[in-house]
C-alpha cells in the first residue's frame, strides 16, 4: 500500500530527477567558472555594462539552474496521484487509476535579446526544460550570436561531464532555422521572449502545424502603476524617484518596465519627476534595431495630439534619452489604441485621473499586462478593494507599494499575464509545469508502473491517495 506522508523524500532520492539536478548544478558551476570569458563577450555584443549588470545576470542564471535542480529533489513536481479501485464510487464503480507527469518532449527555446544569460542559451526556459527531462534546441538571439554559441559549448560540456546524454542541448542560429525547428515534427513545445509581432507569428506557426504544439510566449506589456491621492500626499517625491529609476533601469529594456503611471489630477509632482529624469544617465540600447524601434514608437507617442512631453533630456552620443509623457485620463481613453502600445526603452506615460470612475475607465481601456502596481496608504483599502477584480483580470502579478522591475525567482512567483502580455508563461519553478504532460495508468500491474506510482512508494513521495494528502 502507498502511504501519504513526506518522510525522507530527498534522502531516499528520486533517482532520475536527482541525477538531473546534478546536471543542472554542473551547468551552473561551469557558467560561473567561465564568467571571465562570457561577461566581456556579452558586454561587447549587447552594450550592457559588465558591472553590476552582466555579472549579476550570470549569477542569477547559475542560481536559476540550481533552483530548478532543487525543485526536482522532493519529487513534488511529479504530482503523483493514486486512486485505488472503488466499487462504491458514487458515480459508479471506478478502476484503479494513477497519474503523474512525464516530460513533454524536445523543447525549442527562442532566446531573448534583453537577457543574454538569464533568458538565453543556458537561461530560464532551458533550465526548466532540462529539469523536466526534455532535450532543448535553442534558437540563438541575433543580438548576441557569439555569446550564444560559446555558452552552448560550455553548457553541453558541463552537462555531458555530469552524465547527461551528449545531444541534450543544441544551439541553432538564423530566422529560417528557428522556423524550420518550430515546424519539426519532433519538437513538442516552444517558448519565446520578444516582441508581440514576432511572438504572434511564431505562435501561429506552432498552432498551424499538422500537430499543433504549446507555445509559451512572453511578449509585450505596459505594466500600469496606480498611485492614490493619499500616497501622493504621504510620499509623492519618493514615489516619483522610485518610478523614474524603475522605468529607466537598463535603458527601459525590461518586460516589467512600468510604462504607465496613473496619478491624481493636481498631483504637483511634475517638477520632481522632471528633475529625477534629468538626473539619469543616458544609456546605450542593446542594438541599433532595438534603438530604431524605440525611436519609432516614441515618435508615435510624442506626435500624438493627446500627449505632452514633460521631460526629455538631450541624448548624448550613442545613448537614448529617457522620456516622460503626460495625458489626461479622458484623452487616454479616447486615444487608447495608439497610446497603450509598449514602447521598449526608457519612456513612460503619465495618465492623470480625476476620480475613481476615471481610474476604472483607464483600466478598462488597457490591454492585459505582466504586472499591475498600486501605491496606496493603509487608510485607503476601501478605495483599492473595488479595483482589485479589474487589476487581477489585467495582470499576472500585483505589486503593493513597490516596483515591478526585478523579478525574484521563487516558488510563488508568477511571471505572465493574459495575451498580449504572454500566451501563458511563468518564471521560476512553476515554469516546469509547462513542459510536463500528465499521463494516467489504468489498472496497471504494479511492476509496470513508474516507481512514483507503485504501491510501495519507493521514492517516498508526498502523494494524493484516494483524494487525500
Ligand atoms: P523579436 O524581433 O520578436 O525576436 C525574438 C526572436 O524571435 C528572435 O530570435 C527572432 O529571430 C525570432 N523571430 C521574431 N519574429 C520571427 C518571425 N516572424 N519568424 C521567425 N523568427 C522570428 O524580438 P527582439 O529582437 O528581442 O526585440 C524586438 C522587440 O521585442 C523589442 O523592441 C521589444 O518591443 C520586444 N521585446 C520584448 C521583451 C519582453 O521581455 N517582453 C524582450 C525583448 C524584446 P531573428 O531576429 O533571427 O529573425
Amino acid at each position: 500500500m502507498g502511504h501519504n506522508h513526506r518522510g525522507r523524500a530527498a534522502a531516499a532520492g528520486v533517482a532520475v530527477t536527482v541525477e538531473r539536478a546534478a546536471w543542472l548544478r554542473a551547468a551552473a558551476s561551469a557558467l560561473e567558472h567561465a564568467a571571465g570569458e562570457l561577461v566581456p563577450l556579452a558586454a561587447r555584443e549587447t552594450r550592457l555594462p559588465e558591472l553590476p549588470r552582466l555579472h549579476a545576470e550570470l549569477d542569477r542564471t547559475a542560481f536559476q539552474l540550481r533552483l530548478f535542480g532543487h525543485t526536482l529533489t522532493d519529487g513534488e513536481f511529479l504530482c503523483a496521484t493514486v486512486d485505488h479501485a472503488d466499487p462504491h464510487w458514487e458515480m459508479g464503480a471506478r478502476p484503479d487509476l494513477r497519474r503523474m507527469v512525464v516530460p513533454i518532449g524536445p523543447v525549442l527555446v527562442f532566446a531573448a535579446g534583453n537577457f543574454p544569460f538569464a533568458l538565453s542559451v543556458a537561461g530560464h526556459d532551458t533550465a526548466a526544460a532540462l529539469a523536466a527531462g526534455c532535450p532543448v534546441v535553442v534558437k540563438a538571439h541575433p543580438g548576441h550570436p557569439e555569446l550564444s554559441v560559446r555558452t552552448g559549448e560550455i553548457l553541453v560540456d558541463a552537462l555531458t561531464w555530469a552524465g547527461a546524454p551528449p545531444n541534450i542541448v543544441a544551439v541553432i542560429c538564423e530566422t529560417e532555422a528557428g522556423v524550420a525547428a518550430l515546424r519539426h515534427e519532433e519538437i513538442a513545445a516552444a517558448s519565446f521572449t520578444g516582441s508581440v509581432a514576432g511572438g504572434r507569428a511564431l505562435f501561429d506557426i506552432a498552432a498551424a502545424r499538422p500537430r499543433p504544439i504549446p507555445f509559451y510566449g512572453e511578449l509585450g506589456s505596459l505594466n500600469p502603476v496606480l498611485v492614490t491621492p493619499g500616497a501622493v500626499r504621504a510620499r509623492g517625491p519618493e514615489i516619483a524617484a522610485g518610478y523614474v529609476s524603475s522605468f529607466t533601469l537598463g535603458a527601459g529594456q525590461f518586460c516589467t518596465k512600468p510604462g504607465l503611471l496613473l496619478l491624481p489630477e493636481g498631483h504637483g509632482l511634475t517638477g520632481t519627476l522632471r528633475a529625477a529624469v534629468a538626473a539619469t544617465h543616458g544609456q546605450p540600447m542593446l542594438d541599433d534595431r532595438i534603438a530604431e524601434g524605440y525611436h519609432a514608437t516614441l515618435a508615435g507617442l510624442r506626435d500624438d495630439p493627446a500627449t505632452e512631453v514633460i521631460s526629455a533630456p538631450d541624448a548624448v552620443a550613442d545613448t537614448v534619452e529617457p522620456t516622460l509623457l503626460r495625458v489626461t485620463a479622458d484623452e487616454f481613453v479616447a486615444a487608447a489604441p495608439q497610446l497603450r502600445t509598449e514602447c521598449f526603452g526608457p519612456s513612460s506615460l503619465i495618465v492623470e485621473y480625476t476620480d475613481t470612475t476615471s481610474i476604472h475607465r483607464v483600466l478598462a481601456a488597457l490591454e492585459p499586462a505582466l504586472t499591475a502596481t498600486i501605491h496606496a496608504e493603509d487608510t485607503e483599502y476601501d478605495t483599492i478593494r473595488p479595483l482589485l477584480p479589474t487589476l487581477t483580470r489585467l495582470a499576472g502579478r500585483l505589486v503593493w507599494n513597490g516596483w515591478p522591475t526585478g523579478i525574484t525567482l521563487t516558488w510563488a512567483q508568477q511571471h505572465g499575464g493574459p495575451y498580449p502580455a504572454t500566451t501563458t508563461t511563468s518564471m521560476g519553478p512553476a515554469a516546469i509545469d509547462r513542459v510536463l504532460r500528465p499521463v494516467a495508468w489504468q489498472e496497471f500491474p504494479d511492476a509496470l508502473l513508474p516507481p512514483a506510482l507503485r504501491d510501495a512508494n519507493p521514492w517516498d513521495l508526498l502523494r494524493r491517495i484516494d483524494g487525500k494528502r
